[in-house]
């Protein structure tokens, strides 16, 4: 009995993060700073990201190669 039906609900819009985050992202991995991927947070991509500026600590990027 753990058949369970997989239903796909159309309801998962509350992250309850309160990030504001673009749902029209399809495949891209948004930019995230050094900090967060390194720890698999989510970025918000600002020049300091609200988890390093939460930390005090220096918000880096690194530049992806530049593919157009
Ligand atoms: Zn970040
Ligand atoms: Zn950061």
């Amino acid at each position: 009995m753990s058949d369970r039906d997989h239903s796909q609900n159309d309801t998962k819009s509350d992250d309850s993060d309160g990030e504001t985050y673009s749902p029209r992202t399809p495949r891209r991995t948004p930019m995230a700073c050094q900090f967060c991927r390194g720890r698999k947070m989510k970025c918000d991509g600002r020049p300091i990201c609200a988890n390093c500026s939460r930390r005090g600590i220096a918000c880096s990027y690194v530049p992806v190669s530049a593919q157009k």
